[in-house]
Order: structure tokens, then sequence, then C-alpha cells
């Protein structure tokens, strides 16, 4: 099988006033479609920068990335827009893409039903605890149903249930066979999904 995702050899330098910062090394690896696969390390070992270049926000200082899929990336913070509901806020990717279809709309209702939210449509951001955020990134995420999901510390600052109600959720993701690249540091969340 054709991989969906290849890194061949790939570098990443930062570059700034104070000097170069190495964050990713000769990095080579192969996905393939509908694998699901966890990288872990301690902070700052240079996890975030490698779904940034997948998701082609940053590129490599060196090698090269073949991405064969359109990418999701829910990155580490949920950048959810204060202003908008919390619908509205699951709504932006397909808004964005002009991809407001009755049918994407339902899809978005039916995701917000599945992971518990369906009551907490006409709240805001503010109203939510983190756990809660991070699920409506993750639905903004996948309403536009991407190939390829990058998923960067999904767990971020969930307590113990919410981590399990998010367990829950990221098996389902599983059973619809996406190609799934999730990064952690937390090794005991890690073994619960891969
Ligand atoms: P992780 O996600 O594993 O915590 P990162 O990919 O965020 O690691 O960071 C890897 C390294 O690159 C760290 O040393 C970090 O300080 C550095 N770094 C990350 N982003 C930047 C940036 N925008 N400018 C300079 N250095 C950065
Ligand atoms: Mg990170």
């Amino acid at each position: 099988m054709r991989p969906i995702v290849s890194l061949d050899n790939v570098s990443l330098r930062y570059h700034s006033v104070s000097g170069e910062t190495p964050a990713v090394s000769h990095l080579n690896l192969e996905v393939l479609p509908g694998e699901f696969i966890c990288i872990v390390g301690p902070s700052g070992c240079g996890k975030s920068s490698i779904l940034s270049m997948l998701a082609g926000l940053l590129s490599p200082s060196e090698g090269s990335i073949r991405i064969d899929g359109e990418i999701g990336y829910m990155l580490q913070k949920d950048y959810l827009l204060e202003w908008r509901s919390i619908r509205s806020n699951a709504l932006l990717g397909l808004e964005i893409q002009k991809k407001l279809t009755k049918e994407n709309i339902e899809y978005v209702d039916t995701l917000l039903e599945q992971y518990g939210l369906g009551d907490f449509k006409e709240h805001y951001p503010y109203q939510l605890s983190g756990g809660m955020r991070q699920r409506v990134a993750l639905i903004r995420t996948l309403a536009v149903r991407p190939d390829i999901l990058l998923l960067d510390e999904p767990a971020a600052g969930m307590n113990e249930q919410e981590t399990d109600e998010l367990l829950q959720i990221i098996r389902r993701i599983k059973e619809l066979k996406k190609t799934v690249i999730l990064i952690d540091h937390d090794m005991k969340f890690v073994m619960n999904i891969c």
C-alpha cells in the first residue's frame, strides 16, 4: 500500500535573534492509509513542529514531505472564537471552505450531540470547561471530513473524567478508519489508544 504521509530526512530549525534552535532532525516516517499512530516525547522535543510541517504551516529546513489527502489539524490550543457560539465555532472550518451545505451542517449537529455538547450549542466558549472546549475544536476539525487527522495533545488540561470521555471519542474516530497522527507527552494516555 502506498503511504498517505511520508517524511524523508526532514529537519527543522527555528531562527531568532538569540540564535538557531534545532527542533526536528533527520526524521523519516511513513504512514499508511487508515493507520493510527502516536508520537510520544517530552515537552520541547519537537512534536508540534512535526505536525505544523505536515499541515504545511512550516516548511522543513531540509528534506521533503509528501501528503496524499486533506489534512485536519487540531492544534494544542483550541483557538475557539470567544464571540461565536459553540455551534458557530464548530461550523467555522466549513464556513471558511464555503461548504456550509445542509448535509454538512447536519453532520456537525450530530457530532455535537454525540460528543455531549447538544445542550451547549448556543453557549459561548467561556461558559465551557477546558475539556468541552477541546471537544468543540475536535468537531470543528472533523466537520470538514479530513482524510488525515493531526491531533496535538488533545487531552491537555483535561481532568480524569474528561480524558476518559475523550478516549471514547478517539476510539470512535478510530472506527471511522481515518488516518490519524496523534502526539502527546503523556505515555499513559497514549497507551490507552495505540
Ligand atoms: P513539543 O511540541 O514537543 O513540546 P515544539 O515542537 O513545540 O515541541 O518545540 C521544539 C523546540 O523548538 C523547542 O525547543 C521549542 O522551544 C522550539 N520552538 C518551537 N516553536 C518555536 C518558534 N516559533 N521559534 C523558535 N523556537 C521554537
Ligand atoms: Mg507541543
